[in-house]
């Protein structure tokens, strides 16, 4: 896949598989149905691009997609057919109303305010508008509290102005499948929910995918899965990898034993070292806190990161390498076969969704593509 002699004038390159992505879709879809899966492409799809990842999960089959903000759904409206359902987790900040019934945007309503200002939208523009309802089953961020949410039921101006298309909840600990906190939050869901009979329902992201059947409702809002990171920070739990992240060397030394390394000089060689640095750093997203503890990889062996992470390098040790490898110029892996986006993320001391959401804008980006099942283009 990667071509190493192509020129780049850039510090890395970033390849986003596209088709593992639709066969992490299609994965998905398999094991929620009869429930349907919905992508979540909020945060420009988790760093990956949402105007390519949302087209190519348009052609895998999906047909609804969740973004967090209103601009987020207007920045896909136009990639995507009109008959895609473009849905904002935020809801609405007041004023903004119009502009997403312009665009045919269903808000997610999570208090009685953005419910009432929705309502009143729809009264203006004298037609029925379409909204989610986010109920709080115990995570405490976002939703209708209990006694909001029997009012809304029942509130008939509110029912008559909106057209709900789904009430859905989020859990707190999917990612722990034996955690107590799923159970409590599936039995308060299904209390809160059962205010509005015959509404299709939404609990799951890509951690209740993996929870038992109950837990996929009609809808599962499926995101770090989609894009190869596992909801449980086991690498072991992820599906097939979509992202691959090489880096330059800039320059390869030998320096004698007791030499320090990097800023404030945190690593100090043991014996005579060869440090190969690469062009990236902090500002491409690579956290400060894989400073001594994570690596990159060449040629199938683990090159320790030395010394701290700078903002556009990061120092290698290859003194185990033969002589000569790598080569100014050479690509290592950062994220790729060897070392998985779990893997990066534990050793930097995070989670996959951070990594993939901070990779930065200087790299170079190569989108391999997916031929869909739908499109008839060739692969
Ligand atoms: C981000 C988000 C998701 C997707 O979560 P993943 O763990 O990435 O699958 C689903 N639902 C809501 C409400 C979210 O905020």
């Amino acid at each position: 896949m990667p071509d190493n002699r192509a020129p780049t004038a850039r510090c890395g390159r970033l390849w986003i598989d596209l088709s593992a992505l639709a066969r992490n879709y299609a994965a998905i879809a398999a094991r929620v149905a009869p429930a349907t899966a919905a992508a979540v492409v909020k945060a420009d799809a988790y760093g990956l691009g949402s105007g390519p990842v949302a087209s190519a999960l348009w052609d895998a089959g999906c047909r609804r997609f969740f973004v967090a903000h209103l601009d987020e759904a207007l920045a896909i409206r136009d990639e995507l057919p009109p008959q895609a359902e473009l849905i904002v987790l935020n809801g609405l900040p007041p004023g903004v109303e119009p502009l997403c019934a312009r665009h045919e945007i269903v808000p997610v309503l999570n208090s009685l305010g953005q419910a009432e200002r929705w309502a009143e939208t729809a009264r203006a523009l004298d037609r029925r508008l379409p909204a989610v309802l986010q109920l709080d089953s115990g995570m405490s961020r976002l939703g209708l509290a209990p006694e909001d949410d029997v009012r809304l039921a029942h509130d008939d101006r509110f029912r008559q102005a909106v057209d709900l298309r789904l009430v859905m909840s989020h859990l707190a600990s999917s990612g722990t499948p034996g955690s107590e906190a799923n159970a409590m939050q599936i039995a308060a869901f299904d209390r809160l929910a059962a205010a509005f009979p015959g509404i299709p329902r939404s609990l799951a992201n890509s951690g209740g995918a993996f929870l038992a059947a109950p837990y996929h409702k009609d809808v599962v809002r499926a995101g770090i899965a989609l894009y190869g990171g596992s909801p449980s920070g086991d690498p072991a739990d992820a599906l097939e990898p979509v992202v691959r992240l090489d880096a330059r060397v800039v320059q390869v030394r030998t320096v004698p034993e007791g030499t320090g390394v990097g800023y404030d000089l945190t690593h100090r060689c043991t014996r005579p070292t060869r440090i190969a640095t690469i062009g990236v750093g902090y500002a491409d997203g690579l956290p400060r806190t894989l400073g001594n503890r994570g690596a990159a990889w060449f040629d199938g062996r683990r090159l320790p990161i030395l010394g701290r992470v700078s903002m556009d390098s990061i120092t290698l040790d290859v003194s185990d390498l033969p002589a000569g490898q790598p080569a100014e110029g050479d690509w290592v892996e950062i994220i790729g076969p060897h070392q998985p986006v779990d893997v990066l993320a534990r050793d930097a001391g995070t989670i996959s969704y951070e990594i993939l959401t901070s990779l930065g804008h200087r790299y170079d980006r190569h989108y391999l593509p997916f031929a869909g099942v739908n499109s008839g283009r060739p692969a």
